[in-house]
C-alpha cells in the first residue's frame, strides 16, 4: 500500500518503518522465509544440516552469522549436481514465471508475484506516469530489461523497449518520442550524449532527458556532476544483482547513499570469516532475499564491497543505506584489520585536483601493518603540509584507516601502468 509521505511523495509503507518496526519485520519475514527454503529446497536444508544449525536457530538477522556464506561458483557447482535448478526451487516447477540465464550458466527462477518492490526505486528517482523512458538493458537471458521494464510501468511510465547497444537508434528515438528517462549505465549514457554532440545535436536544448536512473557501473561523482548541471539531467543509482532477485538498493532525491529494500536482508560481512560488520566498516554485501519464494537462497554472497550508514536520510524513508559500491572482494586489502578497496582510496586521494599519480604500499613493520602513500604531483607550487593533513583526514573518513606516512614523490617515480595498491607484506 503506498501512503503520503513529505514532498508529496508516495512511499511504500515499509519504507519508513521505525527500527524497532523494521528490526521485528525483517527477522519474522526471515524466519518464514527459512522455514520456506528448508522445508522445499533440499540443498538450502543440506547447507544448514552441514553447518549443524537447526532452521528455528535462525530467529534474528543476526543469527545468519552461523550459516556459510553461498557464491556464484556454489550454484554453479549445485546446479550441475543438481539440474537444473541446484536443489533450491522452492515452488513446483510449473509456478515459475520465468527463468532467466547468467554467465556460468546459472538458471535462476522467478515468480511473477515477487518482483512487485522494484517500482520503489524508480519511484524515488521520480519516474511517473507521463514519462516516456528508453530501457537501455538487454532484454535477453538477464534479468535487468524484463524487470526494469515492468516496475518503470508500475510507476506508471511508458517504456521504449530498447535494450543495449545501437546509440545512433537510441538518439532518433529520444528525439523522436521526446523521451523523458534513461535506464542504464552511466558510461552508456555519456556515450549517446558525446554521439549526439557529434551528429551535430546540442543536447541540452535538442532533447528532453529529465531524469536518468543508473546500475551495474559505478557512478563517479564527476560524470554525475556533469550530467546534472551541463545536461539538467537528474541522476540516481541503484544497486542491484541477479542472483538474489534484483534491485536490492537505491537513491533517493538526496543522493547520500542507497536505502535498503525490505525485501532482502543485508548483510556487511568481512569476506574472510562471515561475521557481521558495523556501520562504516567495508565489507562484501550479502543478501538474503526474504519476499522471492522460489528460491531458496540463503546468504548469497556478491563479491561487492560497500559500507553502510545509520544515519537518516532528509526524504524520510528509514532504511539504512549502503555507501557506494567500492569494488570487488577480490581487489580488496586488510590493513589493520579493515579492507580497503584501490576504487576507493582513489576516490579519496584523487578528489584533490592537483595529484597526478599515486601508489599505496603497505608493509609490515613489527606486528603492525605500516601504509605509505606516495603521491606524484602534476605541479610543485603546492602547500605540501595542508595538502597533507587534508588526505590524511580524507582518507580515514572514506577508508576508515590511518596512512602512516605520505612521500611526495619525483615526477615519473610511479610507472603509468601502476597498481594502486601495492601489498608488500610477507607472511612468516
Ligand atoms: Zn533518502
Amino acid at each position: 500500500m503506498a501512503i503520503k509521505g513529505n514532498q508529496n511523495e508516495f512511499f511504500d509503507e515499509l519504507e519508513i518503518m521505525t527500527r524497532e518496526t523494521r528490526e521485528a519485520y525483517l527477522n519474522q519475514k526471515l524466519r518464514e522465509a527459512i522455514e520456506h527454503a528448508c522445508h522445499y529446497a533440499p540443498s538450502t536444508r543440506e547447507i544448514f544440516d552441514r553447518s549443524k544449525v537447526n532452521p528455528a536457530e535462525i530467529r534474528t538477522t543476526r543469527d545468519l552469522e552461523k550459516l556459510p556464506i553461498t557464491r556464484k561458483i556454489d550454484l554453479i557447482e549445485l546446479q550441475r549436481e543438481r539440474p537444473p535448478y541446484g536443489g533450491l526451487l522452492t515452488i513446483p516447477p510449473e509456478d515459475i514465471d520465468r527463468v532467466f540465464i547468467s554467465p556460468g550458466p546459472i538458471y535462476e527462477p522467478l515468480h511473477t508475484g515477487s518482483i512487485k518492490w522494484f517500482a520503489k526505486s524508480f519511484y524515488a528517482a521520480g519516474f511517473r506516469k507521463g514519462d516516456v523512458v528508453i530501457n537501455t538493458f538487454t532484454y535477453h537471458m538477464s534479468p535487468a530489461g524484463v524487470l526494469f521494464h515492468e516496475a518503470l510501468r508500475d510507476c506508471g511510465a511508458t517504456v521504449v523497449v530498447m535494450g543495449t547497444g545501437n546509440t545512433e537508434i537510441q538518439i532518433k528515438t529520444m528525439q523522436d518520442l521526446k523521451v523523458t528517462g534513461f535506464v542504464g549505465t552511466p558510461s552508456f549514457l555519456m556515450n549517446i550524449i558525446k554521439k549526439a554532440e557529434e551528429m551535430g545535436h546540442n543536447f541540452r536544448h535538442d532533447f528532453t532527458l529529465k531524469h536518468a536512473w543508473f546500475t551495474g557501473e559505478m557512478l563517479s561523482p564527476s560524470t554525475r556532476e556533469i550530467l546534472e548541471k551541463e545536461y539538467q539531467i537528474g541522476t540516481v543509482q541503484a544497486y542491484a544483482v541477479s542472483e538474489p532477485g534484483g534491485a536490492i538498493a537505491y537513491e533517493c532525491g538526496y543522493k547520500s547513499g542507497m536505502h535498503l529494500m525490505d525485501e532482502y536482508v543485508v548483510e556487511i560481512v568481512n569476506p574472510e570469516t562471515g561475521k557481521q560488520l558495523g556501520p562504516g566498516e567495508i565489507g562484501e554485501i550479502v543478501v538474503t532475499p526474504i519476499h522471492n519464494k522460489a528460491w531458496g537462497l540463503v546468504r548469497f554472497g556478491t563479491g561487492d564491497m560497500s559500507s553502510y550508514t545509520t544515519e537518516p536520510c532528509p526524504c524520510g524513508r528509514t532504511a539504512n543505506r549502503l555507501i557506494a559500491i567500492v569494488g570487488r572482494t577480490s581487489d580488496a586489502v586488510k590493513v589493520r584489520g579493515m579492507f580497503i578497496v584501490a576504487k576507493q582510496a582513489e576516490q579519496a586521494i584523487l578528489d584533490s585536483k592537483s595529484i597526478s599519480k599515486f601508489q599505496i604500499v603497505i608493509r609490515r613493520k613489527g606486528q603492525r601493518d605500516e601504509m605509505i602513500l606516495k603521491i606524484e604531483l602534476g605541479h610543485e607550487a603546492i602547500n605540501k603540509e595542508q595538502l597533507t593533513s587534508d588526505l590524511n583526514e580524507r582518507f580515514q573518513n572514506m577508508c576508515r584507516v590511518k596512512i602512516d606516512r605520505i612521500e611526495f614523490v619525483g615526477r615519473g617515480n610511479i610507472p603509468e601502468e601502476h597498481q594502486q595498491i601495492i601489498d608488500e607484506r610477507t607472511w612468516k
